[in-house]
């Protein structure tokens, strides 16, 4: 194909294929066990795949409403409000979407203009910071201390001017599996009331949080509600991260500025599998997750007890970083490729959550896998002692 002719100034030249992307394919190449991108490799519920496809063939084929199908709206509110305590107008203040990603990036398009400022903790999920350049934004990093990953407020305040719009927080974390608590959400409180600064809350490990922890949603925070986009996934949830689906909640003035920059990214998210999903969640089954995901946790841990790897266990999500320095000097990035191809198993680097140079010697490991898949990649991984580098 003959190129065009002049050199495309590229919009994010720093940014080449995602890490996930690049680790699923090298997993594949390999055929190592895939633990590097997050998704479950057990089947979604069956009565749920029931639905969807009862509702494709009964005809619910054409373009949802460009805010969702009001039935799943209402259980998103009854749920919020059940579980949160927390009151969203279905019709003006909850929107489906078509998954996190779009939902984080649509909000960050609607509030953020040329030269606003943005503070991401890192590491941080890698859609954040690509979004906030697109709209013209300045991401403003603050580092997560590590191993634990928690925020140092002391940090954050250093890092708000005039021109800081929007705070992008993660409870439970990406990558690093830690949890927000109330302490926290008090000092976000202090640190943005009268400021006009906006949050986007990424819930969307919600329901994988463990040891009996309570998810610190910015809902439970009437005045962090009131400044706060809160995006949430059903992939994560019912285990069917490939429908790309999810749902964005905010206070009607923003949820407004929402809606307009959403009707011409998507228009709306696919219609059948809203309907499906209206009707499964009045099971509730989203409160067996923690429980669900608890014992794999455990189990993943348990199973790797006896290899080199050192780990502080995930509070939440289902990512666990493993520590590899007692194992070899290479950075995460030249181990995780060695590892997946010399020991089959695949994992993400930590450092690829970072926007520069750091070497945290970290790996994360995604266990939302079955017991069998598990079990495998642990023998694997207690025998990486032998690897020398
Ligand atoms: N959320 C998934 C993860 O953290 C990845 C999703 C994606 O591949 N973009 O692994």
């Amino acid at each position: 194909m003959p190129s065009f002719p002049n050199p495309i100034k590229s919009k994010l030249p720093k940014v080449g294929t995602t890490i996930f992307t690049t680790m699923s394919a090298l997993a594949n190449e390999h055929n190592a066990i895939n633990l590097s991108q997050g998704f479950p490799n057990f089947e979604v519920n069956e009565e749920l795949m029931a639905l969807v496809n009862q509702y494709m063939r009964k005809g619910f084929n054409q373009y949802a409403p460009m805010q969702g199908i009001l039935p799943l709206r209402e259980r998103i509110a009854e749920k919020t409000q059940e579980l949160y305590e927390a009151v969203y107008s279905p019709e003006k203040e909850i929107t489906i979407t078509s998954g996190g990603t779009q939902a984080i990036y649509t909000a960050i398009t609607a509030m953020i203009r040329e030269g606003d400022e943005v503070v991401i903790f890192e590491p941080a999920y890698d859609c954040y910071a690509p979004a906030i350049l697109l709209a013209g934004g300045i991401p403003v990093y603050v580092q997560l201390k590590a191993p634990e990953f928690t925020i140092d407020w002391t940090a954050v305040k250093k890092m708000i001017n005039q021109k800081t719009k929007m705070i992008i927080i993660n409870t439970p974390h990406n990558p690093g599996g830690s949890l927000m608590t109330a302490k926290d959400m008090k000092e976000l409180e202090k640190i943005t009331s009268r400021t006009e600064i906006t949050i986007i809350s990424d819930e969307v490990y919600e329901h994988i949080i463990f040891d009996g922890h309570r998810h610190e949603s910015v809902m439970r925070y009437p005045k962090l509600a009131e400044r706060s986009f809160v995006v949430f996934s059903f992939g994560k949830t019912y285990h069917n991260t490939g429908w790309k689906m999810g749902y964005c909640l905010a206070p009607e003035n923003l949820m407004t500025e929402f809606r307009r920059v959403h009707q011409f990214v998507v228009f709306s998210a696919n219609t059948f599998i809203q309907y499906a999903l209206a009707d499964f969640m009045k099971n509730k089954n989203y409160l067996e997750l923690p429980a669900f995901y608890q014992e794999k946790r455990d189990y993943f841990l348990k199973l790797i007890q006896g290899s080199k790897f050192s780990f502080t266990p995930a509070s939440g999500s289902y990512f666990q970083c493993l520590d590899f320095s007692k194992i070899t000097k290479e950075n995460d990035f030249d181990f995780a490729v060695r590892l997946t191809k010399e020991s089959g198993v695949a994992s993400v680097p930590v450092s690829a959550f970072y926007h520069k140079n750091h070497d945290p010697k970290l790996l994360r490991f995604c266990f939302a896998k079955t017991n069998e898949t598990l079990e495998r990649a642990a023998e694997k991984l207690c025998a990486v002692g032998q690897l020398v580098a």
